[in-house]
């Protein structure tokens, strides 16, 4: 039986998401890849183990993850059936809905129809009665912002979920969804935005709104899927996302393409005693608007690595002024 490491709450830092009560770990674990039904399900569980051993109580589902789609929610409520039922009201378990799911008008996007059926199939799979964070997972332009966020309201209601977060909306759809929950009195508290040092769209157009509403970002692909570490240094190992034919979000020219700029940002990463991976997550986390860094991992070491960025997250302005340098180039 798994009995968690009694020294987690030690190694991690927690981060209130905006103003709300809610505290997140500085680094959450996403089940995007490695958590479907094509990856062993014992080598998911050691993952999940580790991450909680670590300190580590974020958990970042969508209905579509996997392959196939609902499986990484299936096999994560097995995990959490087996071994970590006794640690639930240690976890904060997310999910979401907005990208497609099943087939026809409904299984997609964020109208009342497609989010009140998919929360009820995602809790379903999870085998659990509410989830921490329901997602909104893109903004939907043929819904109503008023509409989407009034089925998210009634998860709250209903006791579905504790609370709101939306994923991949700008500052300015931002801004008007708080406005809405607002009236609502709806516990919104977070963004989920892809943020990393090669995509910082969210530094001018999101970031102040969230600051202005005291509102939190959650930074997606971090490691911008794997590519900013030192993983392809050497080219590219077989078993990683690069070379996965499961899982085609991460070309083998985007590995090219990067590597003087990564090899640099590693020169500054070991000048700074830490891996490539960990001065990336550090940076992220030098934001104060950035509440928690979602990682993903295909092995246990990862993770270990990971949660080492928490030991170095202060950056010199000449060390910043280089990194943007590099980056420039
Ligand atoms: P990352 O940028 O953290 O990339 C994860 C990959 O990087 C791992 O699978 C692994 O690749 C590699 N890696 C991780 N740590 C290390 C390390 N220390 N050393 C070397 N390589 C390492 O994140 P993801 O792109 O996986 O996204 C994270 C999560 O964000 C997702 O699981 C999901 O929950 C969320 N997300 C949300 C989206 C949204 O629209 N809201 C969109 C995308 C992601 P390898 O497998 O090659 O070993």
């Amino acid at each position: 039986m798994y009995q968690g490491n009694s020294h987690r709450y030690e190694q991690m830092t927690y981060n209130r998401a905006g103003y709300s009560g809610l505290k997140l770990s500085a680094l959450g674990l996403g089940l995007w890849h490695n958590f479907g039904s094509v990856d062993p399900f014992e080598k998911q569980k050691k993952l999940i183990h580790q991450a909680f051993d670590l300190g580590i109580t974020y958990y970042d589902l969508a209905n579509n993850y996997g392959p196939i789609p609902g499986s990484a929610e299936e096999n994560f409520g097995k995990i959490m059936q087996d071994d970590m039922r006794g640690h639930r009201y240690e976890m904060v378990i997310a999910t979401k809905a907005g990208y497609e799911m099943w087939p026809g008008p409904y299984g997609n996007w964020a109208s009342r129809k497609s989010i009140i059926a998919s929360a009820d199939q995602s809790l379903r799979r999870l085998q659990l009665d509410y989830v921490d964070i329901f997602y909104s997972h893109r903004p939907d332009p043929h819904t109503p912002a008023e509409e989407t966020a009034l089925a998210l309201n009634q998860l709250v209601l209903e006791g579905k979920a504790l609370y709101i977060g939306i994923s991949n909306y700008s500052g300015s759809q931002t801004a008007r969804m708080v406005r809405i929950f607002q009236e609502l009195k709806t516990p919104f508290i977070v963004n989920q935005v892809r943020y990393n040092m090669f995509n910082r769209d969210v530094e001018q157009g999101l970031f102040p709104v969230l600051k202005r509403e005291k509102k939190a970002a959650v930074a997606f692909s971090p490691l911008s899927q794997g590519l900013l570490t030192d993983k392809y240094l050497n080219g590219i190992p077989a078993d990683s996302r690069a070379k996965k034919t499961t899982s085609p979000f991460l070309h083998p020219t985007q590995v090219e393409q990067t590597l003087v700029t990564v090899r640099q940002l590693n020169e500054v990463a070991k000048k700074r005693g830490q891996t490539l991976a960990e001065m990336a997550l550090a940076w992220n986390l030098r934001q104060n608007a950035v509440a928690s860094v979602i990682v993903g991992a295909s092995r246990p070491e990862q993770l270990v690595d990971n949660c080492q960025a928490l030991e170095n997250l202060e950056f010199s302005t000449s060390e910043l002024s280089l990194i943007d340098k590099i980056l420039a180039e």
